[in-house]
Formats: C-alpha cells, structure tokens, sequence
C-alpha cells in the first residue's frame, strides 16, 4: 500500500510518483485544479486568481431569471468554498467530490440516513467511537434499524452477524480507543457477497495513511476535525465514494436536514489540510516512538500501537502493576501471538508507511491512578479530542465512550485505567519527559527513557525491527 513513498536508489530520478503522490497535491489544494476555487472571482475580473480558495460567506447567489439554474444557489446545498473542500477530500482518495458535513457525527447520521430504512441491519465494529455507538442503538433504533456490534478484527465474528436484512457493515479502523484493526480488504469481500455496503471510519489514519476505497470499501467516513483540520479549530466530517448514486444520495439528505459544513469551518479545514501529509507522518513517527517508551514503564499495564507490531502489547505486569516486567517478549499462548503477529503484518499491508498519531494505554491502578497521573502532566492538554498540532490527552471511559455500558466499554478493553494520548508536533523527548512526571507519580519508579528516545536517529521514521523487548531500549 505505498502510494507516497518515491523511488529510494536516486532520489533526484525522474518519478512520476513523487509528483502526483499526496505530499505533492496537498499543498496546491484549493486552487487551480478546482473550477470551483475562484470562479466567481475570476468572472467578475479575470486579472483576479487567488492563490487560495476564497472564503465565500454568502448564504445565497443571485439569479437573473427564474430559468436560471445557477451552480450554486443556496449555501445549505452547495457553496463555493465547501465545494472547493469537497473537491481536495475526492481527490485524495481518487473519487468524485465528496460530501461535507458539520461534523463527522452529521456525516454519520446522513450516511446512515441514505443507506438505511426501518427493517435494516447494520453490523458495526464494537471497538468504535462512543457517538457512533449512541447514534446506532439510542437513534437508528427507533426507526426501526437494528445493529450488532462485533468483533470485526475477527472477519469470521462478522460473516456470523450477517443476515439478510444487512444492508451496511461499518468499521472503524484503527479503532478508538484500542486501536484494533480490521481487515478491509476481507471484509470487502464477504460484506460484498452479502449484498451489503461497507463503510469505513478513517479519521484516525486519514487518507494519507490508509485508502479504505482502494481496499474495496464502498464509502470512507472521516471526522474532519480531528487530523483534517488538524489545529482544532473547525468541525467537520466527509464521505467519500467513488459511487456517484451514493454521493447523491448522501447530497439529497444533507439538503433536507441541513448538516452541510459551515462555508468558514470548510476554509479553516482545506487550509489545514494542506499540511496534513506532513504533519500526520512526523506524528506518527513520534507515537511510535512514545509508544515505544510507554512499554518501558513500570506503571504502564498494557500499549496499544498497531505500530508495535502487534496492536496491543501486554506489559507483562499483574492488575496491580507490582509485579516485574515480563522477559519474554510475546504471550506464551501460541494463538494470541499468531493473532499479534497477524495484526503486525495487517498494520504494515493496510496502513501507508506509518500507523497514526493515537496511543493509548492502560495503568495500573484503575481509574484513580489514571486521575493522578492527568493531574501531573504540563504539555499535555486534558481534552475529549484528537489529531492537533499539539499533544492531547483523554480518558476514554469518562468522556468519549461513557455513553458506551460499562459492561460493553469493559469486553473492547476500555477500562478505567486506560488513557488516549493524541501526539502532537512536540519532540518525542517533551511528551515523555511529561508522561515521567505523571508516572512517577503513580509508583515513584518510572525508568527515565528518555536517554533511549534521545539515543534514536533524529529522522523522522523509526522502524519497527521484531518484537518489543519490555523493559529494554526497544528501538532499532
Ligand atoms: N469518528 C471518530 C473515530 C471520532 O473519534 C469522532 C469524534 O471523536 C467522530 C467520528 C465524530 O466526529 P465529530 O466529533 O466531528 O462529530
């Protein structure tokens, strides 16, 4: 799945790659190859040609007769700027314009809205964002819409759930909190011989990292405010397709119920997306990194990084977190580490190069040492959000999914210990150094491994090499 990644002998060769590659497009986006970028501009002077989509605020466009079908004529159905972000999302993932929404949940609530009726099944990743399992069970429900929520790492878990009232199967991958992935390209398959669609929520890779569409994927889901934006600023969700039936039908529900993206938060998005490629993989680099550090850590229980090889690395560590770091490096239960390895080879095949900017882990202690630990940290910022420019942090039981039964957050792992850390564009060396603090304050025996972080190369990749020796420098 390396769409980006240029030539490696001569890196001046002539690479037609680097030139359409992603990292290239997004920094033009919102001009020139839009007709829409600009257009009214230019026709009232041809002399004018913004370098950047012009923000158009207004709610309605004129007309000079009845007859006339202008393109844009009233901003809850189209408008210059959002059509001008609609275009950049498409031509990341190579479809038509996508639809923009207020906010990813808006985009949510109309993709089910135009693919489903009362009498419907959905089956759903149980490891999924808390509103999206709220919009299932506490809205769809009553118009009759029924949903399962199963272990979609587990494609046989879904071809069980699959009946024929099943119209949609909704993944999200990585998944939030846990960060367990699913296989799009299998599940493609089967959701596709059920004669359902699959969606896939790609907010935490973004299409820079992971093209669900290209994977057999019928439509890509994101929340806009996260990576896409990027600097917290605008709310915002898309759908992509390269099914033009479906992108009108999603147009033909955001007009009846009035969630397109505000013209400013489209602006403040296509602006933020414009870095994004750069921005996401020097993040990601640094989660690994940190991710690699958490594993180190007395106090830290378990690591969830699909970049670790393995989604979840178990630090060895009893409930209490007393007990010493385990020596070996996997389980010794044969099955879970074919599954680990299995995930490694999914994150490597599925996933462009790096695995995203979220890790989450769990320590332990339960719910009072993760306060403890919140209540220490300098840098990073206690918030329900992820994919800025600056480190976050959230505690996924209290805030994204406590709307989720504490029976259903327990089975996907969310317990109480566990904690989101969204790693922003500070060195790896600042987020640990402030993680310590928070640690130490939980045992008083956090290592200090900075040395290893800051013993890394200073470029901007660390490969994965082999299994996690806990405890240990861990890094190649
Ligand atoms: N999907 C995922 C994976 C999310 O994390 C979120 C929000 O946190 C959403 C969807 C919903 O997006 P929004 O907050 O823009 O409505």
């Amino acid at each position: 799945m390396s769409r980006n990644t240029p030539g490696a002998a001569d890196p001046f060769a002539p690479n037609d790659a680097a030139l359409t590659s992603l990292d290239t497009l997004c920094p033009g986006l919102g001009r020139g190859h839009d007709p829409n970028a600009g257009s009214e501009l230019r026709a009232a002077s041809p002399a004018i040609d913004p370098l950047v989509a012009p923000l158009v605020l207004s709610t309605t466009f004129c007309r000079e007769r009845p007859a006339d079908e202008p393109q844009h004529a009233y901003s809850r159905v189209s408008n210059p700027t959002v059509s001008a972000l609609e275009d950049a999302l498409g031509r990341l993932e190579d479809a038509p314009p996508a639809v923009a929404f207020g906010s990813g949940l808006a985009a949510e609530s109309a993709l089910f809205l135009s693919l489903l009726r009362g009498g419907d099944h959905v089956v759903c990743s149980r490891a999924v964002y808390g509103g999206t399992t709220r919009l299932l069970q506490q809205l769809l429900s009553k118009l009759g819409v029924e949903s399962d929520f199963v272990d979609t790492t587990d494609v046989d878990a879904i071809r069980a759930a699959l009946r024929p009232a099943t119209r949609l199967v909704f993944v999200e991958t990585p998944a939030n909190p846990t960060l367990e992935l699913t296989d799009i390209r299998a599940v493609a398959e089967i959701t596709h011989a059920a004669g359902a669609l699959l969606a896939v929520d790609n907010t935490f890779l973004t299409a820079v990292l992971q093209r669900p569409l290209d994977l057999g994927a019928d439509l890509t889901v994101t929340s806009t405010t996260k990576f896409v934006d990027g600097h917290s600023v605008a709310l915002g969700g898309s759908v992509v397709s390269r099914d033009v039936t479906l992108l009108d039908r999603l147009r033909f529900v955001r007009k009846c119920t009035g969630g397109i993206l505000s013209p400013f938060g489209a602006w403040l998005t296509l602006n933020g997306l414009r870095t994004l490629p750069l921005r996401i993989r020097a993040q990601s680099a640094t989660a690994e990194r940190v991710a690699r550090w958490l594993t180190a850590q007395p106090a830290v229980e378990r690591v969830y990084y699909p970049g670790l090889g393995q989604a979840t690395t178990d630090t060895g560590r009893d409930a209490h977190g007393s007990g010493p770091p385990a020596s070996a490096t996997r389980t010794d239960d044969t099955r879970l580490a074919d599954a680990h390895r299995a995930d490694g080879r999914l994150a490597e095949f599925q996933h462009d190069g790096a695995h995203g900017a979220v890790v989450s882990f769990e320590v332990a202690g339960g719910g009072e040492a993760a306060r403890k630990l919140l209540a220490e940290l300098r840098l990073a910022r206690f918030v329900e959000h992820v994919g800025s420019v600056e480190t976050l942090i959230t505690h996924p039981a209290s805030m994204t999914h406590a709307d989720v039964p504490p029976a259903d957050r327990e089975a996907v792992g969310i317990r109480d210990g566990l904690l989101r850390l969204s790693v922003g564009l500070e060195p790896a060396e600042a987020i640990t150094a402030d993680l310590r603090d928070g640690l130490d304050a939980l045992s008083g025996t956090s290592e200090t491994a900075e040395a290893n972080v800051e013993s890394q190369h200073d470029g901007t990749h660390v490969a994965v090499a082999g299994d996690i020796a806990r405890g240990t420098e861990t890094v190649s």
